[in-house]
């Protein structure tokens, strides 16, 4: 067995309901008619966005971008993305599925490449908004949670890789390893 790597923060059944809201407000601005097209950031995304695009009961298309700047528990500052090379959407519906806008600057870059491609809209999708760290002021139109500034693991959420496969979302603690 793993053992826990903190405070559970977010069980199963809150993020059972969080993924049930989110996807009734997507489904409410994008009725099964029109366009949607979802760009998922991993690696931390995984989970959260096969649980919620499984909710979505309408036709849609995804594509994956690799985004990273945390090096253990601290953002590096410098963003890395990956996969953007592939990926169409000129005139095209997109909603961004990410884990958790924090500082705002993985997201601002993301957005800042994406808009470049000329989408017809481009709206944003979080599983967690931490508002205690906010470098680049970025508005999410869909949020699960929010929180101040504690680091979480656990349900795609690593610590140097580790703890991603957890279920539910804790608050990491040094002090438990
Ligand atoms: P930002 O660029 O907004 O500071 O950071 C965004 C990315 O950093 C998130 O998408 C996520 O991958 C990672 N991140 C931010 N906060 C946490 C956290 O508490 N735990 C983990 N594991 N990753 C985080
Ligand atoms: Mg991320």
């Amino acid at each position: 067995m793993q053992p826990a790597p903190g405070k559970l923060t977010f069980s199963k059944q809150q993020i059972d309901a969080a993924l049930d809201q989110l996807a009734a407000e997507i489904m409410h601005d994008f009725p099964a008619q029109k366009d949607l097209h979802i760009i998922i950031t991993l690696q931390g995304s995984l989970f959260f966005a096969a649980d919620l695009l499984r909710r979505l009961d309408r036709p849609l298309t995804y594509d994956l971008v690799r985004a990273s700047s945390y090096i253990g528990r601290m953002s590096s500052g410098a963003v890395l993305l990956d996969g953007l090379e592939h990926i169409d959407i000129t005139g095209r519906q997109v909603v961004v599925v990410d884990d958790i806008l924090d500082t705002g600057l993985t997201l601002s870059v993301l957005l800042q490449e994406l808009y470049m491609r000329h989408p017809l809209s481009l709206r944003l999708c979080v599983l967690i908004r931490k508002t205690g760290n906010i470098k680049v002021p970025i508005t999410a139109d869909y949020v699960g949670f929010t929180m101040d500034k504690e680091f979480l693991v656990g349900y795609g959420l690593d610590h140097n890789g580790q703890y991603r496969n957890l279920p539910e979302i804790y608050t990491y603690d040094p002090l438990t390893k």
